[in-house]
């Protein structure tokens, strides 16, 4: 990615939200962005949705990807049988999405993830995960993976947000664990409904488009910059963090 793109990207946010932008942490979603998991979590989604007769699409759950699982089963009850999921509905095929996950799922992060870890602890800032996976062994994956990057207290998980994404709480929450304001920090996000949630928080938004998905997904959402891949991310982050000193 050129410079002039980058540094036309932090003008905007400038111009957006009236605040300069002077990184200090990296909220980090997780799916899709540290780890090369969606592909389990739609195929989870589609052979539970066949079990119950569910209309679904893989698509569908990559444009759904970061709202709570509750949202993600009414959404085909309301297509399907035009009505809400009661609660037990809610419980009951979300554990079998869950149990399907837990099998399929083989930890492999995203490749070019280590590598934008690497450039975010080199400029100094701080880590921070921001996911709505429920995952209770979640730190002992991540420090297997990317050792020495992030600690407990610097995590916001589905059981610490009450909304969840797109709304901008689970990135306001993880400012708050970083001790951040909007403008110090940067949002890394795979998802449509993430890269809403992190611009509604009045924070920079780097889209990374992983998957499947138009570019423009991400981008009608308000991303700051969209990258190909972590790899690509990885690349131009000192490029970024020069544009940042530049501007
Ligand atoms: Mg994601």
């Amino acid at each position: 990615m050129e410079k002039e793109t980058i540094i036309q990207a932090i003008h905007n946010y400038a111009r957006e939200t009236g605040q300069r932008l002077n990184p200090k942490a990296v909220l980090f979603d997780m799916d899709g962005v540290l780890y090369d998991s969606m592909r389990h979590h739609a195929r989870s989604w589609m052979e539970i949705s066949a079990r119950h007769h569910l209309l679904a699409e893989e698509k569908d759950f990559y444009l759904w990807e970061g709202q709570t699982g509750a949202g993600t089963i009414n959404a085909l009850m309301q297509r399907t049988f035009h009505r809400d999921a009661t609660e037990a509905e809610k419980q009951d095929i979300y554990a079998e999405k869950a149990a399907l996950f837990t099998r399929y799922n083989d930890g492999s992060p995203m490749p070019g993830a280590a590598d934008v870890l690497r450039e975010v602890c080199a400029s100094g800032l701080q880590r921070v995960i921001v996911t709505g996976s429920g995952q209770r062994s979640l730190l002992d994956k991540l420090e297997h993976s990317f050792p020495g990057c992030f600690s407990t207290d610097r995590m916001v998980m589905a059981f610490d947000v009450k909304i969840g994404k797109p709304h901008p709480e689970p990135y306001l929450m993880g400012l708050q664990k970083a001790g951040v304001q909007a403008n110090e920090a940067i949002v890394v996000e795979n998802a449509p409904m993430g890269v809403h949630a992190g611009v509604a928080a009045g924070i920079f938004t780097i889209a990374v488009n992983t998957g499947p998905l138009a570019d423009a997904d991400l981008q009608n959402e308000g991303a700051h910059l969209l990258f190909p891949s972590m790899d690509a991310l990885a690349h131009s982050f000192p490029l970024l963090m020069d544009a940042v000193h530049f501007t």
